[in-house]
């Protein structure tokens, strides 16, 4: 069997890296490894291909960045071309990105059948670029991977059932294959002079949080004032805009550490030890979950609800310097912990469906 991947932004490397690995040992399975460009910069690509022993990409289309359209159009020429020469049994996508609507709807229109791994998150909110991404994918597509049970009941909720596993969620893999390795290799808590638990570690990159400024401001603000070190690892979005902005909180004396994109076991590392994580980000909620450590989400909604009806992931206002901090006032550990993510064994899961749908 020939599957033809289609990867493209830093969580796609880290969800597709346990897959690829499995599918691999199996010599019947032949993947072609495809990266969109849509993440080009060192630091948010090639850094976790070889951190994490991703295959070097047999096609990189070097997209680069662009406005949702050109980006996404320009690599739907792109992915045809390669789907017509590799001719494979299945493509398979990630996520909720560009690089996955654009590998869905190239291989649906030549009829490839396609297999999306994390489907049926929904955030009920058609403002954000990745949920019309994800919805399109979703409906397109012929295996269906489920990070939880809700998102299972989610695409029965939109009738889609045929072609639907709960595997559990592949990052949970990934978070116990790799934690004990980053926590050994990574120095970043002596290269920060951190303490254990003294520290925030915050992420922040949708775009409903860094395109309006005034949000981004108010974002800053609250971080300023939870009385403890918070480490920005920033990503190039995010950067670009908070140079537009000059507020005070950003001077020397601030408690705001602001620093580059982390490999995978610098950004494991950290999270395991922080008080508490604030982000907007979809993978660093769950991470936080899997690592046991509280989460205060800057959105108005989630699609990782399972993390907030379990109450260690709350949901604070973005807009106000004080929702934020009052959030993470209460953000504590639980004294229960469901098991949402599965078992850390997606990747067997999802091999073994694949195989049993595609037998060569
Ligand atoms: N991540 C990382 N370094 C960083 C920030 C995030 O390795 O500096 C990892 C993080 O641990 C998680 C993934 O990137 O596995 C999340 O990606 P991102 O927040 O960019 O995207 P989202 O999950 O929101 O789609």
């Amino acid at each position: 069997m020939k599957i033809v991947t289609v990867i493209g932004a830093r969580p796609q490397f880290i969800k597709a890296c346990m897959v690829s690995k499995r599918l691999r040992q199996d010599p019947s399975i032949q993947e072609v490894l495809v990266h969109t460009g849509q993440h080009y910069n060192a630091n948010m690509s090639d850094v976790f291909f070889t951190q994490l022993n991703i295959p070097k990409p047999d096609y990189h289309l070097g997209i680069g960045s662009g406005s949702h359209g050109e980006q996404t159009g320009k690599m739907l020429i792109e992915l045809e071309q390669v789907f017509i020469k590799e001719k494979p049994d299945a493509v398979l996508v990630y996520g909720d990105t560009n690089s996955t609507i654009a590998g869905s709807l190239a291989s649906s229109k030549l009829h490839i059948p396609i297999i999306h791994v994390e489907s049926g998150l929904r955030s009920f909110n058609r403002y954000m670029p990745e949920e019309i991404n994800r919805i399109v994918t979703d409906h397109l597509s012929s295996l269906l991977f489920c990070p939880s049970q809700a998102a299972a009941n989610q695409l029965k909720n939109e009738g889609i059932t045929k072609g639907v596993y709960a595997t559990g969620d592949i990052m949970y893999d990934a978070v116990l294959h790799y934690k004990a390795k980053a926590e050994k290799q990574s120095a970043i808590l002596s290269q920060l002079n951190l303490t254990l638990k003294e520290y925030y570690v915050a992420t922040i990159h949708r775009a409903e949080n860094t395109d309006d400024l005034t949000r981004l401001s108010a974002i800053m603000e609250g971080l300023s004032k939870l009385g403890k070190k918070v480490i920005l690892p920033l990503h190039p979005r995010t950067k670009k805009q908070l140079q537009q902005l000059n507020a005070p909180i950003f001077t020397d004396k601030s408690s705001l550490l602001f620093i580059d994109p982390l490999d995978y076991f610098d950004m494991l590392a950290l999270m395991s030890q922080a008080k508490a994580i604030v982000t907007d980000s979809g993978g660093v909620q769950k991470e936080a979950y899997m690592l046991r450590i509280p989460c205060v989400t800057l959105r108005d909604e989630t699609e990782w609800i399972e993390t907030v009806e379990a109450k260690w992931n709350r949901l604070a206002d973005a807009r106000n310097p004080t929702a934020i901090l009052k959030a993470v006032q209460l953000a504590k550990e639980q004294s229960t912990y469901p098991a949402l993510f599965g078992d850390g064994h997606s990747a067997d899961q999802i091999y073994t469906i694949i195989k049993k749908n595609f037998p060569s």
